[in-house]
């Protein structure tokens, strides 16, 4: 087994039903104790993430949608930009999805979501998503007031509706090429709080602080609960979630980047091969590059534009 393999696979979740989140400790940092390793590791994956997301783009059929939930401060934003830090912007799109406008509640609430999903070829980031469909909007009743479900279809069974509605939604994705891959980055109460104290103690991160978020710090345990159950519920094989512990950023980022390589080095992607008909055109560019035909206007054109597959 990798050195990669080992270190994602038991923060792998493929089957939520028996999943619980107080099995999961947000300080652990697995057999990594040394910070300069993991920063090798996390080079390394970067670099091979690189490589593997060219193949991606060249070949122009998976994509990979990444997911990353977490509550405040537990570093999302910085995973996200440590990891992706190799990846060709061109072909990633980070999404940030905030409380809903008015126009996205004028919808049913994948529509937001649906409008950004990966094109082919392509990575998404999803910053916050659907999922906290089941997350803030569960914790706050007052959020599903706001939607305008109409009523009667508001009954103690939306929860579990939801979950299916999600699980059947991702099924669609990944019967459609699009890999989904999702991470809840695990902090702990204790953590959170001392990175809240930061962004009131150190004045470069005073512009981080939200008095909201100390605010919802108070549900906290219903938090707990309604990530535990969306976990269980949503945790496939197809799209399985990754519980990361996320009191130490250096492994946090690690984790993520090793669980990215490892699945889309799963794909075999390769770049596309010139098929031998397109050889042929392939030398007689070559040959015009280095001015060895005749004229171009002697020659026969070819109608089709030259297409590396
Ligand atoms: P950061 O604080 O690092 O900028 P963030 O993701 O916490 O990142 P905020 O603008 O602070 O961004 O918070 C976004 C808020 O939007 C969160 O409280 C989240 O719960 C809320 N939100 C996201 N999606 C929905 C939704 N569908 N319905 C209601 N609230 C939502
Ligand atoms: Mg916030």
């Amino acid at each position: 087994m990798s050195e990669i393999t080992k270190l994602t696979k038991q923060f792998r979740v493929d089957h939520g039903k028996d999943f619980r989140l107080k099995d999961h400790d947000p300080a652990s940092t697995a057999h990594l104790h040394s910070k300069e390793h993991a920063k090798e590791l996390l080079n390394e994956s970067i670099l091979r993430m690189a490589e593997l997301q060219n193949k991606l783009y060249a070949q122009d059929q998976w994509s990979l949608l990444l997911i990353f939930q977490a509550l405040d401060a537990a570093g999302k934003d910085s995973a996200i930009k440590h990891v992706m830090s190799g990846v060709n912007p061109q072909g990633c799109q980070v999404s940030a999805f905030k409380v809903p406008s008015s126009e996205e509640l004028d919808h049913d609430y994948l529509w937001r979501n649906m409008v950004r999903l990966p094109a082919r070829g392509h990575i998404g980031i999803f910053n916050r998503s659907y999922y906290e469909e089941v997350l803030v909007v569960r914790v706050h009743p007052e959020v599903l007031r706001g939607e305008r479900v109409p009523p009667s279809l508001v009954t103690k069974h939306i929860w579990k509706e939801r979950f299916e509605d999600i699980h059947a939604f991702e099924r669609y994705l990944s019967r459609n090429g699009i890999l989904i891959r999702k991470f809840f980055l695990n902090v702990s109460k204790k953590e959170q709080k001392k990175r809240f104290l930061e962004r009131l103690d150190e004045p470069e991160k005073n512009w981080k602080f939200s008095a909201a978020d100390v605010h919802e710090r108070g549900y906290w345990d219903d938090y707990m609960t309604a990530y535990e159950e969306a976990i269980c519920h949503t945790a496939c094989k197809q799209a399985p979630w990754y519980v990361i512990p996320a009191d130490n950023k250096w492994f946090t980022r690690l984790v993520v980047a090793s669980a990215i390589v490892e699945t889309l080095e799963e794909l075999k992607l390769h770049y596309p091969k010139v098929p031998a008909a397109k050889r042929g055109e392939l030398s007689a560019a070559r040959e015009s590059l280095e001015g060895k035909t005749a004229k171009s206007s002697d020659r026969k054109r070819s109608s089709r534009p030259l297409v590396i597959e």
